[in-house]
């Protein structure tokens, strides 16, 4: 027998869609709700004074009118609560406090040896742990405290399950993360790959509802967002675009297959690049690697030139075909090699022209600055708090 939906339930999905299109909008007033999710005012009045009283919402002054009363102005207070984001690269971790609306309030970066010999999971769990504490502490008081906690990491991981299935470039294997946190510390728990971070940090700040981001670094990975949400595949493990193959008898990559992206558009790469010009790097695997190159290409020296544009012209290979299967809004791309994008992207771009069909020639590629993944993680951890998910906005 047909059951209806328990009120209850009806009154928490309405109040979730309130408070996810005051998240939306800079500013609005209850009549605006009511018009945009076209619940009636009456409901829409009580669920707002509830989110008042739970400092979720603020009144902040008036708006105009249309002939009648002035409307009154809500806004979502940014400071009901804070989340920490960590993001964990192959050199180094960046942590991030922020609050509710992803302002960055604290920030700490660490360099990470994770190579020789190789990290275990049990070393990088007590790092998350000390980079959680110290971010805890510079938690400033809000109605909510800290609302949750995300970690990005660069691989397969089961954003559901909260399971690591792989790590490549840090060979880790099946890591329960979520549950071993979980066990320390109270607040929910979320984790992600540092490119659907990022992704999602990208879409909460611009909101382009269709979009790529690229994190590039020691590996190369793709965020994807499709209609204001990630788009995880199956397993949790869509947008694993550095493993796709870009040559057929290519180098060898750290997932055991040949000619992948990763390997020809990373550090790793660029290190390469360096090498077949007779240059050795030096400080490869350091977490100053890319902007050292950066450095020398500035100061006129070829090979790092050279190397930089090979890297973009990689980049700009892989990212074409992303734009082939997506037609996204835009490119995002962030990591480590970002810091070269007055090199790279006309490179990139270049190379999109050529190869790309149609009015993808003409995609907007932008460079985005770190924390980004790290914001993402801490976004993600919020989205899980308050649920925030897209609203349509006509
Ligand atoms: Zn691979």
């Amino acid at each position: 027998m047909y059951k209806s939906v328990d009120a209850s339930v009806m009154r928490r999905f309405n109040k979730e869609t309130v408070l996810s299109l005051l998240y939306q909008q800079e500013q609005t007033s209850r009549v605006a709700i009511s018009d945009k999710t076209g619940l009636n005012r009456a409901t829409v009045s009580s669920l707002v004074d509830e989110l008042i009283a739970e400092q979720f919402v603020e009144e902040i002054g008036f708006g105009t009118s249309k002939g009648g009363r002035k409307p009154i102005l809500l806004q979502f207070n940014a400071g009901a609560g804070y989340t920490i984001g960590v993001d964990v690269q192959i050199t180094h971790a960046t942590t991030v406090l922020s609050d509710a609306r992803l302002a960055v309030v604290y920030e700490h970066r660490r360099q990470l040896d994770t190579r020789i010999p190789p990290i275990r999971s049990e070393q990088l769990l007590n790092v998350l742990k000390e980079e959680i504490e110290s971010a805890m502490v510079a938690c400033p008081p809000s109605p909510h405290g800290l609302l949750g906690i995300g970690v990005a990491l660069p691989g397969l991981v089961n954003y559901v399950t909260g399971h690591v299935s792989f790590l490549p470039n840090l060979n880790i294997t099946e890591w329960p993360v979520v549950e071993q946190l979980s066990r320390v510390y109270s607040q929910p728990i979320i984790i992600d790959n540092d490119a659907n971070s990022g992704a999602w940090a990208v879409y909460l700040r611009h909101r382009i509802k269709n979009l790529v981001f690229i994190n590039a670094g020691i590996g190369v990975g793709a965020g994807i967002v499709i209609n204001g949400q990630v788009y995880r595949g199956r397993d949790g493990i869509a947008g694993e675009a550095g493993h796709t193959t870009i040559s057929t008898i290519g180098v060898l990559c750290s997932c055991g297959n040949y000619g992948c992206w990763e390997q020809y558009s990373s550090e790793q790469a660029l290190a390469r690049y360096l090498r077949e010009q007779g240059i050795d790097p030096l400080d490869e695997f350091s977490p100053l690697f890319v902007s050292h190159c950066v450095e020398q290409a500035q100061n006129g020296v070829d090979a790092y030139s050279n190397s930089l544009r090979s890297l973009g012209q990689s980049l700009g290979i892989g990212i074409s075909n992303l734009l082939q299967i997506l037609n996204p809004e835009a490119i995002f791309l962030g990591g480590t090699i970002a810091q070269a994008g007055s090199i790279i992207i006309p490179e990139i771009q270049r190379v999109i022209r050529h190869r790309a069909i149609n009015k993808n020639k003409e995609m907007p590629i932008e460079i985005v600055a770190q924390p980004i993944v790290a914001v993402g993680a801490a976004g993600l951890a919020l989205a899980q708090a308050i649920n925030i998910f897209p609203v349509r906005d006509s």
